[in-house]
């Protein structure tokens, strides 16, 4: 499957999805219509999916334009059905979904919001994480409590190693910073905050990431261990509340 990320307003990325193959052609959480509608225009293909991670107006602003020209189904999550603009399939935790013949598992993610979906292709190893997992960051918890994104954050921890990681925005500059104020002795992130640098001083995307990186270098994965509780004094507390406490410093950087 090809995966192409369209930016969108000022630091969205809208996802294109083509299983050549079976000429399907999806795109994950629309923002806007326009972006969209030129890359189709441009590679001349119709739209046949669109899938939304949660209900936010910056992942589903061009839901219902593309659903009236293209007649294009809307994907998300059931729990969401009634604020989810135009959604015709409703999918439910751990339910399979087929984009042609490729399966799509559905992971429940709350916590940003309680009706945030996970689509992972598991095939491919690709993982949209929409609003929950960002490169080296996590999501405002708006709906959720902190233990809830902490268990979502988990099970996107246990999909495999080598996972791609597409997520709802480009804020990895933003999010290295942080990173490396309260994370000061891990030299992998020092030297990967080079390479974001590099790709966004030429105004190229950071995504995708993948998850054995971001184990290694983003501080919302790593409350459970000791390097981090230490430089936070907190050794040896739950990690739920090294969890809130990196959460809360983030709300505030
Ligand atoms: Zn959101
Ligand atoms: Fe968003």
């Amino acid at each position: 499957m090809k995966i192409t990320p369209i930016p969108c307003l000022t630091d969205n990325y809208a996802y294109m999805l083509e299983n050549t193959n079976e000429k399907k052609i999806g795109v994950v959480d629309p923002s806007e219509a326009q972006p969209i509608i030129n890359y189709l225009e441009r590679k001349k293909l119709k739209l046949n999916y669109i899938l939304n991670t949660h209900h936010h107006f910056d992942h589903v602003g061009g839901n219902s334009e593309l659903k009236k020209l293209y007649n294009a189904k809307v994907v998300g999550f059931i729990g969401d059905k009634h604020r989810i603009p135009n959604i015709d399939i409703t999918l439910e935790n751990n339910e399979k979904w087929n984009f042609g013949k490729l399966k799509v598992k559905i992971l429940h993610i709350p916590g940003h919001t309680s009706g945030h979906i996970c689509f992972f292709f598991e095939k491919d190893k690709v993982a949209f994480t929409g609003d929950t997992l960002f490169s080296l960051g996590c999501g405002k918890i708006f709906e959720g409590t902190h233990g809830q994104m902490l268990t979502s954050l988990k099970k996107i921890k246990n999909l495999p190693k080598e996972t791609k990681i597409y997520c709802g925005h480009e804020y990895t500059y933003k999010n290295a910073k942080f990173c490396m104020k309260y994370d000061t002795s891990n030299i992998n992130l020092k030297k990967y905050f080079k390479k974001v640098k590099e790709l966004r001083s030429k105004n190229l995307p950071t995504v995708p990431t993948n998850l054995e990186d971001e184990l290694k270098l983003n501080i919302f994965l790593r409350c459970d261990q000791i390097e981090l509780q230490t430089n936070l004094n907190m050794e040896n507390q739950e990690d739920f509340k090294v969890f809130r406490k990196v959460r809360d410093l983030k709300d505030q950087f």
